[in-house]
């Protein structure tokens, strides 16, 4: 099959990886320049770059694309699957490492995120991802970020190397559910993914180990392993995709797990829905994400802020709306309490918390200066006792959810 130039290529390929959620930065409103006839400078939409965190914390821009976007696979929510109408392009490996050594020397990149369709079995286009990292290593000895996806049916050997080459390795369990993903992944198999993740978690265990005992050990994925669900394709509610992603991480001491709010994608299967979930949604799982990973809330008390159908309240954060349904747990009196139960109070982030723990060892504060530690000390003063401020009835009042609802629609992050 006669292929297009590296250019138009890489239009294809970088936009084909755009649907993976792995990445820093994403769901911000569509903008471009050249909507405007050229008013203004500058697009939210283009593709092929992405932001990761490196394990230092730095926020580093990565080529993102696939190798190939052909796949003999069919699951029925992503745009390359084999019955697909979509221009097809693929890479040579020696293509992917020239591209992003000529990007890094450009100062573009600090790295490389890169996956693939499956093409003819997941052993070849395992190899294929591996190849890359390998000739990007060994023959350039290229120090950037690699984050390899990886294929789950892959021999266990082939995924051994793309660690031993990439700094993070992921593989996305795609659905929350096994019934959504053996309707809608028929090709795909969680005990297989969860296999490969397993595998994964002991050779990254191994390996910090190993290196712990002999400098000189080689390191497997020192920045860990992902994942990323699809929220919105099927019926699973929040409740199981927090129940879902708390097991990941548990069981396969996962860095992160991605959520990626189901779009209609172009010439989309018929078993799909319509239309896509509310951002919001999104939103939501990545707040009780880091309530699981940064508040001390288990699994079943992020659940405990979902509705009757398993949802979580858009209107509101989960972290008020689980103090809003356990109001006898405040107020927390900011001089007194335990580090876990300051966590819970609504509007204050955790580093908010460790300088109230830290302030109050000198002095015993008010609630001015709880205000200078949060952007909202409204969200917070039902919550909260302080030198000279108590709640009274105001935590009891109710219609406290309509007066802490934030006004308009926005994005509302912690006051972290
Ligand atoms: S395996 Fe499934 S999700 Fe991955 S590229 Fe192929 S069709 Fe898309």
């Amino acid at each position: 099959m006669k292929q297009g130039s590296i250019l138009e290529r890489l239009a294809v390929l970088a936009d084909a990886a755009k649907y993976d959620a792995s990445c820093a930065s994403s769901g911000t409103a569509k903008r471009n320049s050249k909507d405007t006839g050229g008013k203004g400078i500058g697009s939210t939409e283009g593709m092929g770059i992405c932001h990761a965190y490196a394990p230092d914390g730095r926020c580093i821009s990565l080529l993102k694309i696939l190798l190939t976007n052909h796949c003999i696979f069919d699951c029925h929510y992503c745009i390359n699957r084999a019955s697909s109408n979509v221009a097809r392009a693929r890479f040579t490996p020696q293509e992917v490492v020239d591209l992003t050594l000529s990007f890094y020397r450009r100062n573009y990149i600090e790295g490389l995120f890169l996956s693939s369709g499956i093409v003819k079995s997941s052993n070849h286009t395992m190899e294929q991802l591996v190849e890359v990292a390998r000739i990007l290593r060994e023959e350039h000895d290229f120090r950037g970020y690699i984050h390899l996806k990886t294929i789950p049916d892959a021999d266990a050997e082939l995924v051994h190397q793309a660690g031993l080459y990439a700094d993070r390795v992921s593989i996305n369990v795609e659905l929350p559910t096994d019934a959504g993903l053996a309707r809608l992944a028929p090709d795909k198999n969680t005990g297989r993914i969860e296999a490969a993740m397993a595998e994964v978690k002991d050779d990254i265990a191994q390996s910090r180990d190993e290196t712990k005992r002999f400098r000189n050990a080689p390191r497997f994925a020192p920045a860990g392993q992902s994942t990323q669900m699809i929220v919105g394709a099927d019926a699973a509610s929040d409740a199981d995709i927090v129940g879902k992603a708390s097991r990941l991480y548990d069981g396969f001491r996962l860095r992160r797990v991605y959520y990626s709010a189901f779009s209609p994608i172009p010439d989309a299967s018929a078993v799909l829905p319509l239309k896509r979930p509310p951002l919001m949604r999104e939103h939501r799982l990545y707040q009780s994400d880091w309530l699981m990973r940064f508040y001390d809330y288990s699994a079943a008390e992020v659940m405990q802020a979902t509705g009757d159908d398993g949802m979580l309240p858009l209107d509101i954060d989960p972290k008020l709306a689980w103090a809003l349904k356990f109001r006898e747990r405040f107020p927390v009196d900011v001089n007194r309490a335990g580090r876990e139960a300051m966590l819970r109070i609504p509007g204050l982030g955790v580093r908010a918390v460790d300088q109230i723990i830290a302030a109050r060892r000198q002095r015993t504060l008010r609630l001015e200066d709880v205000g200078k530690l949060t952007v909202s000390i409204a969200k917070v003063r039902p919550f909260i006792v302080a030198l000279d401020w108590r709640p009274t009835a105001l935590t009891d009042r109710a219609d406290l959810k309509s007066l802490l609802a934030p006004k308009q629609e926005q994005l509302e992050l912690f006051a972290a």
